[in-house]
């Protein structure tokens, strides 16, 4: 049961928020509301799910801030028709928010134990157009995709071609770039009939992107 505590004046404060630090698209905005994002941070973490910090999930991983997620999604730009990729499930979070705006989302995670629960809490809450994929996303298939957008939420050193050859033309991949254990810059390409364009957005800080699925559950 939800307590009073998560009721509608802390909604309230959280879309605020949001709002005050610069997130203008009236659609992300309404993903950001209708996610119940207590459905995806731990038990015990239920009364700070909508206060606009990352949290602790299991296998030593976050669920993202809120603010960063509703920026990345603001800056990918989703359409209904589109189809998109996601590097680090997580929680499932930020991949309820992408199934809000988007036609269909492939997230993929290197953890047992979070793909399983992230499957199950994205069914709980409708989510029907998400898959959720135990894999490396930094060694995905030849066969997966090509995407409309790609978004990473983990830490990479460099953007893999493995990656970037994925994007349709006119697609967009936004990743945090940079040292895994430090602040990263949030780099967006976009795929244009010449090439990619680069562009640095602003810092954050992102657990890394490791290779391989991991072997503990
Ligand atoms: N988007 C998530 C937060 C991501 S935390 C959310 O909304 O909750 C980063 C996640 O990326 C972690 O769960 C981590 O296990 C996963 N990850 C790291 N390297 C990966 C890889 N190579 N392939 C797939 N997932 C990876």
């Amino acid at each position: 049961m939800m307590s009073s505590r998560q009721g509608p004046p802390e909604k309230m404060m959280f879309q605020l928020t949001l709002r005050r630090r610069g997130i203008s698209d009236q659609a992300v905005l309404r993903a950001l509301e209708e996610v119940p994002r207590e459905a995806f941070v731990e038990e015990g973490d239920r009364a700070d799910a909508y206060r606009d910090s990352a949290l602790g999930i299991a296998c030593g991983q976050t669920i993202s801030q809120p603010f960063v997620v509703a920026y990345m999604t603001e800056q990918l730009h989703l359409r209904r028709h589109h189809r998109v990729l996601e590097i680090g499930t997580g929680s499932g979070y930020q991949a309820a928010v992408l199934s809000r705006l988007a036609g269909h989302v492939l997230t993929v995670e290197r953890f047992r134990t979070l793909a399983d629960a992230a499957r199950r809490r994205l069914e709980q809450t409708g989510c029907d157009n998400v898959e959720v994929m135990l894999a490396d996303g930094l060694n995905l298939p030849a066969k997966i995709g090509p995407f409309d957008r790609i978004i990473v939420t983990a830490a990479m050193e460099n953007i893999p071609e493995n990656l970037t050859d994925r994007l349709e033309t006119d697609g967009i991949l936004i990743a945090p770039v940079g040292p895994h254990h430090g602040v990263q810059t949030l780099v967006r390409l976009v795929r244009t009939k010449s090439g990619l364009e680069r562009k640095e957005l602003v810092d954050v800080r992102f657990v890394p992107a490791l290779p391989g699925i991991a072997r503990e559950l």
